[in-house]
């Protein structure tokens, strides 16, 4: 399975992709990790993408592209992978296409994780991520069992830099001008899965197997889209 995952900042994008990650056995490729990694152990990518990413401004394309292209061709994305916040632009969106068209691959489908913009705001106001392994908390919805320690790996929890207020308002801002049109890419290939994400982090995730359920496993061949609730998800044939 070849599923790319979208939506706002702080709309449950990872916490998903990390289930999922679990049930399908597929890597979760989340560029953002990637690149908090890479500025985190200061290497050459990291240096050159920290001004963007602390400005919540998106890192250019052609650096996405190439650390994408890098990722995806590793072995363990030979059967299928969770992209997490990647493609982030329509160049991006079409050199995802090249770079699997060379590979003979082709995406099942692409969720979307709808979240109205009060509920992000309040999700990323109380993330907590740790700084090992990257997993995300909420000080309310998904408190860890010991206070700022992660459940996972015993890392220390921080609040991102880029989840504070006036940074994350940038970032709404960006994913509305930049990404959105992304999302109409796929709409009319017919590869758009919407999700509603509001609810708790089960709810979600029993919504997103669903959708999975019924529209990608199969998916990525030739044949027509399938047709879906036009309620629940706007997917229709190209
Ligand atoms: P994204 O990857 O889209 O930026 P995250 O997965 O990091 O989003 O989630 C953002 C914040 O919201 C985190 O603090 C996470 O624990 C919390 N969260 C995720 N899903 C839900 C949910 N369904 N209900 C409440 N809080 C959630
Ligand atoms: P969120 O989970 O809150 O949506 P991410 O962790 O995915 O945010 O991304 C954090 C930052 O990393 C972005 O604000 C941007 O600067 C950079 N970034 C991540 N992925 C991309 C991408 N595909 N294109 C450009 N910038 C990116
Ligand atoms: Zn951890």
């Amino acid at each position: 399975m070849r599923i790319v995952i979208m939506g706002p900042p702080g709309a449950g994008k990872g916490t998903q992709a990390r289930r999922l990650s679990a049930e399908l056995k597929v890597p979760h490729i989340a560029t953002g990790d990637m690149l908090r990694e890479a500025v985190k152990e200061g290497t050459e990518l990291g240096e050159r993408v920290r001004w963007y990413m602390e400005r919540g401004k998106l890192v250019p394309d052609e650096v996405m592209i190439a650390v994408v292209r890098e990722r995806l061709s590793k072995p363990d994305c030979s059967m299928g992978f969770i992209l997490d916040g990647f493609p982030r632009t329509i160049p991006q969106a079409e050199a995802l296409n090249r770079i699997l068209e060379e590979q003979g691959a082709k995406l099942d489908c692409v969720l979307e994780i709808d979240v109205p913009e009060d509920i992000i705001v309040e999700r990323i106001s109380l993330r907590r991520v740790c700084r090992r392994c990257e997993s995300a908390y909420h000080l309310k919805y998904n408190p860890p069992k010991e206070e700022g320690r992660c459940d996972r790996c015993g890392g220390e929890l921080y609040q991102r830099e880029d989840d504070k207020e006036e940074v994350v308002r940038r970032r709404i801002k960006v994913y509305r001008e930049e990404t959105e049109p992304v999302l109409e890419y796929y709409r009319r290939r017919g590869l758009l899965r919407r999700v509603n994400g509001v609810g708790s982090i089960d709810e979600v995730f029993s919504r997103v197997l669903e959708a999975i359920r019924g529209g990608c496993i199969g998916g990525g061949d030739d044949r027509a889209p399938i047709r879906l609730d036009e309620e629940e998800n706007r997917a229709t044939p190209a």
